[in-house]
């Protein structure tokens, strides 16, 4: 049985019953969790990328005045920030100070990466402050790889010491950030998830996730909108046995037989209260998979305070909106908000009998 102790392939919303009940009482509150692009430049082109459409652009979070946005988005009740978005996070040249400003400030921080970047230095000020890490790697080989990230030869290699080093520090230093390598299955690296697993297991890393593609709306990648995971669900037994007390294999089958049917459970979002998406130019959107869509820009944190943009008319009349007449069947399938929308779509459509616990 293949674990998923960190609950990649679920949700945790159910650890915030706070900020649930006071929703589900009609109040307006302020997300959990943010997703924030310090860069909009990346050093790859991957061919799955679904942020294709913003185009890489040598956009950076501008670091003084975020700082003082962070200061104000833990005082009203953000609880954690993942650095990702739509560029390399770790192009941003004060990736450093942002990520153990954001941890000073109380916010738990993590970071999404291609690890080309992750050297010493970094990891030796990081580590520490540091949640988790996941890390895109995509392929065991580095022809595959670099097919893939269209990436520079030497970067494969390159990322497979980064990592090496991180998992060296960590232990050394007793650090608890979680380090974890991530594939996106393609018909194109589905040969090597099992040396993948392997190579991940002997670096030491936490685990190794394997993840179904998922069509962006927006992106101009079409090219696997039509894959299906059917066929390689069996992969499961062969990785399971490479799990340890010490290394996980998640294998997101939920998510892929999700992809597969195409089916919610959901008609509308309710999720759009509990995250929010801020973009390089520090451009704050209700949801990811909307940016550049006009009604889902709830404003700018270089010209608006973090309670002038997350207690405003406009964001209050879009939640409603999402949560009454938007159809998720347009939206993309498997979006991050996916489960946490099936848990609360049931909160607010009980079944018979629940005094029957
Ligand atoms: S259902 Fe998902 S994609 Fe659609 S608005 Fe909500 S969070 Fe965004």
């Amino acid at each position: 049985m293949i674990m998923d102790k960190y609950r990649i392939d679920s949700h945790k919303l159910m650890y915030h019953i706070d900020r649930v009940y006071e929703w589900l009482g009609g109040k307006v509150i302020y997300p959990i969790y943010l997703e924030v692009a310090p860069s909009g430049l990346c050093n790859h082109r991957c061919i799955y990328c679904g942020l294709d459409f913003m185009e890489y652009k040598p956009i950076f979070l501008k670091t003084e005045i975020f700082k003082k946005r962070l200061k104000e988005l833990a005082n009203l009740g953000i609880k954690s920030i993942m650095y990702a978005g739509e560029g390399e996070p770790l192009l941003n040249k004060d990736i450093i100070e942002l990520i153990r400003y954001t941890k000073n400030c109380n916010i738990d921080v993590a970071l999404t990466t291609n690890g080309v970047l992750l050297d010493k230095n970094f990891l030796r000020n990081t580590l520490g402050y540091l949640s988790w890490i996941k890390v895109s790697l995509d392929a065991a080989k580095q022809s595959t790889y670099i097919k893939i990230h269209r990436a520079k030869t030497t970067d494969f290699k390159k990322v497979l010491r980064n990592l090496e080093t991180a998992v060296k520090i960590k232990q050394k230093n007793f650090y608890n950030c979680t380090i974890g390598v991530q594939l996106v299955l393609l018909p194109e690296n589905a040969n090597e998830i099992i040396s993948l697993a392997k190579i991940a297991k002997n670096i030491g890393v936490d685990y190794f996730v394997i993840k179904p593609y998922s069509q962006h709306p927006l992106s101009l990648t079409k090219k696997y909108k039509n894959i299906k995971y059917s066929k390689y669900l069996n992969l499961v037994q062969k990785l399971e046995r490479l799990n340890t007390d010490k290394f996980d294999v998640i294998f997101r089958l939920q998510s892929m037989r999700k992809w597969d049917s195409a089916k919610k459970d959901y008609k509308h979002c309710f999720a759009l209260s509990f995250w929010s998406y801020i973009d390089a130019s520090c451009n704050v959107w209700a949801c990811s998979v909307y940016l550049t869509k006009k009604r889902f820009y709830l404003g700018n944190l270089y010209q608006q305070s973090v309670s002038e943009v997350f207690e405003s008319q406009k964001r209050y009349k879009l939640l409603l909106w999402a949560e009454t007449k938007l159809n998720t069947d347009v939206c993309r399938i498997n979006c991050r908000m996916d489960e946490i929308n099936r848990y609360l779509w049931e909160l607010k459509h009980p079944p018979l009998h629940v005094n029957f616990i």
